[in-house]
C-alpha cells in the first residue's frame, strides 16, 4: 500500500499526531474525542472561536454569487468593500489602499516591496533596505524572513537571506541596554539612529516593527513614547515606517490595531491571521495614499501579486469576521477580558518562581520563564521547558503558543496564552486553573 501524510507537522510521519474532527467556540475536538481549548487561537489567529454559523452563511452566500475571479481581470464587490472596510480599521485622516495576499509572510513582503517600489519610483533606487529589530518575526519566506530575527527559523537559510540591519528590540524585561524606563530614554528607539547613520539613510527605505512582539518575543510590550520617537526618526530620515499587524491586529491587543496604543499612524500596515480568524487564507498590505502616490503617477503599478491576490471568497469571508468583530464588541471585550486574564496569570507568580514576567496587551498576553524570578537566570535550553510545559498543557486539553524572548535574540522560555476574544471570564478561569496544573506537573519533572 502507498503510504501519505500531509508534510505540515512535526514531527513528520508520525502516526499519533492528533487529526481534529471539528471546532465550536473556544474548543477544538479531536477524533478520538478529546476536546482542547484554544487558548492560543492557534496561532494567534481564530479570534472569534470555531464554527461561527455568522460567518459560514456568508461564506455560503459569496459562494453562491463567486468565489474566484482573476485579479488582473477583475476586482468583486466582495474585494472592494473589504478594502473600504480596512481603510476605516486603519484609522487616521490619510486614506489607506490595500493589497490582498494570501498570508501573513507575503503581507510583510509586499510591505517590503511597496517600501522599495515607493523609493524608486521617487527617483531614489538605492533606498533598498529594511531595518528590523533582532528580536522579531515577519514570515517565513525568503524576503520576509531576511526582514526577522528570528534565529532559529533563519540559520538554515543564511545565505539566501538578504543581510538587513537589526536594532535593540524595546524589551523593558531585559533592557539590552541594561537601563530603567523612564530614565533610559528610550534608548531602544535612538538605537534606529544608530542603524541609520552606520547604513546611511540613503540605503533605508523601511523600518517595520511589530507594535507588540509576538511569536519572537512573547507579546513584549515597548514602552510609552516608544512609537512615537520610532516616528520622529523615521520621518527625519525620509523613512517608512511598516507596523506588522499581523498578529496584534484586529481587537486582538484591545484595540483596532496593536500600533493604537500608541500615538502614531504607519505608512504601511501588513495584515493576516485575526483578518479572517482562521476561515480563509488571506492577508493585506495597506499603504497610505502619501505612499502609493509615487508609484500611481509613475509605472502606476505594483510589482506584486499572486494568482489567489483578491480573492472574493476569501474577501467576503473577512469583511465577515470584521462586522462581526464590531457587531459583538470584540474590540472593548479584547481589552476588558485581556485585562482579566493578564491578572488571573499574574496571580501565578503566587505559585511559581519560575515565572519571570507576565507581559502583552488585550487577548495577547505573554508568560516568560526562567529558574527564578529574582535571578532571571534562564533554564538550560536543553531542558526544552517550553516543549514541555506545551505538550503538557495539550495532554491536559489546554492548547498554548510557544514563544521566544528577547534574550540573546530569541533564546529563552516562553509563551503566549491568546483564546479567541469571544471567551467569557469563567472560561479564561478554566485555561488559567490548566495551565497551572500543567506548570506543576512539568516542574515536578525537571531536575
Ligand atoms: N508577521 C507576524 C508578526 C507573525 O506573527 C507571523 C506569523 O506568525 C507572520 C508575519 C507570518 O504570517 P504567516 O504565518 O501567515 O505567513
Amino acid at each position: 500500500m502507498k503510504k501519505y501524510q500531509s508534510l505540515v507537522i512535526k514531527p513528520l510521519l508520525d502516526e499519533n499526531y492528533p487529526v481534529i474532527s471539528h471546532g465550536e467556540g473556544i474548543y477544538l475536538y479531536d477524533k478520538d474525542g478529546k476536546a482542547y481549548i484554544d487558548a492560543a487561537s492557534g496561532a494567534v489567529t481564530a479570534s472569534i472561536g470555531h464554527g461561527n454559523a455568522e460567518i459560514i452563511e456568508a461564506m455560503n452566500e459569496q459562494a453562491k454569487k463567486v468565489s474566484f475571479v482573476y485579479r488582473s481581470q477583475f476586482t468583486s464587490d466582495a474585494v472592494e468593500e473589504l478594502a473600504r472596510e480596512l481603510n476605516e480599521w486603519a484609522g487616521g485622516d490619510e486614506d489607506y489602499y490595500t493589497f490582498f495576499v494570501n498570508s501573513g509572510s507575503e503581507a510583510t513582503e509586499t510591505a517590503m516591496k511597496i517600501a522599495i517600489q515607493h523609493f524608486q519610483e521617487r527617483g531614489l533606487p538605492q533606498k533598498n533596505k529594511i531595518i528590523s529589530r533582532w528580536t522579531s518575526y515577519h514570515g517565513i519566506t525568503i524576503g520576509a524572513l531576511s526582514m526577522s530575527g528570528h534565529k532559529k527559523r533563519r540559520e538554515r537559510f543564511h545565505s539566501l537571506l538578504a543581510d538587513y540591519p537589526v536594532v535593540a528590540p524595546p524589551a523593558c524585561y531585559r533592557c539590552p541596554f541594561g537601563e530603567t524606563y523612564p530614565a533610559c530614554h528610550l534608548k531602544c528607539a535612538d538605537d534606529l539612529i544608530t542603524a541609520i547613520e552606520k547604513n546611511g539613510a540613503e540605503h533605508i527605505a523601511a523600518f517595520i516593527a511589530e507594535p507588540i512582539i509576538g511569536a519572537a518575543g512573547a507579546a513584549i510590550v515597548p514602552p510609552p513614547g516608544y512609537y512615537e520617537r520610532i516616528m520622529e526618526i523615521c520621518r527625519e530620515h525620509d523613512i517608512l515606517f511598516i507596523a506588522d499587524e499581523v498578529m496584534t491586529g484586529i481587537a486582538r491587543c484591545g484595540t483596532p490595531l496593536g500600533i493604537n496604543h500608541w500615538d502614531v499612524l504607519p505608512d504601511i500596515i501588513a495584515l493576516g491571521k485575526g483578518l479572517s480568524a482562521g476561515y480563509t487564507p488571506i492577508a493585506a498590505a495597506l499603504c497610505t495614499e502619501t505612499v502609493l502616490e509615487p508609484i500611481k503617477n509613475g509605472s502606476n503599478f505594483i510589482m506584486s501579486g499572486h494568482t489567489y491576490s483578491a480573492n472574493p471568497q476569501s474577501a467576503a469571508t473577512a469583511l465577515a469576521v470584521l462586522r462581526y468583530v464590531r457587531k459583538h464588541g470584540l474590540i472593548e471585550r479584547s481589552k476588558e477580558n485581556g485585562t482579566y486574564l493578564k491578572t488571573k496569570l499574574k496571580s501565578l507568580f503566587n505559585y511559581f518562581a519560575c515565572i519571570g514576567d507576565v507581559r502583552g496587551a488585550g487577548m495577547m498576553v505573554g508568560i516568560e520563564f526562567v529558574q527564578h524570578r529574582s535571578s532571571k537566570k534562564p533554564f538550560d535550553s536543553q531542558l526544552g521547558f517550553t516543549q514541555k510545559l506545551v505538550k503538557a498543557a495539550q495532554n491536559n486539553g489546554l492548547l498554548i503558543y510557544p514563544a521566544g524572548t528577547a534574550r540573546t535574540k530569541g533564546d529563552g522560555d516562553a509563551v503566549i496564552i491568546a483564546p479567541p476574544l469571544i471567551t467569557t471570564k469563567e472560561e479564561i478561569d478554566e485555561i488559567v486553573h490548566r495551565l497551572k496544573q500543567s506548570i506543576e506537573q512539568i516542574l515536578l519533572e525537571m531536575p
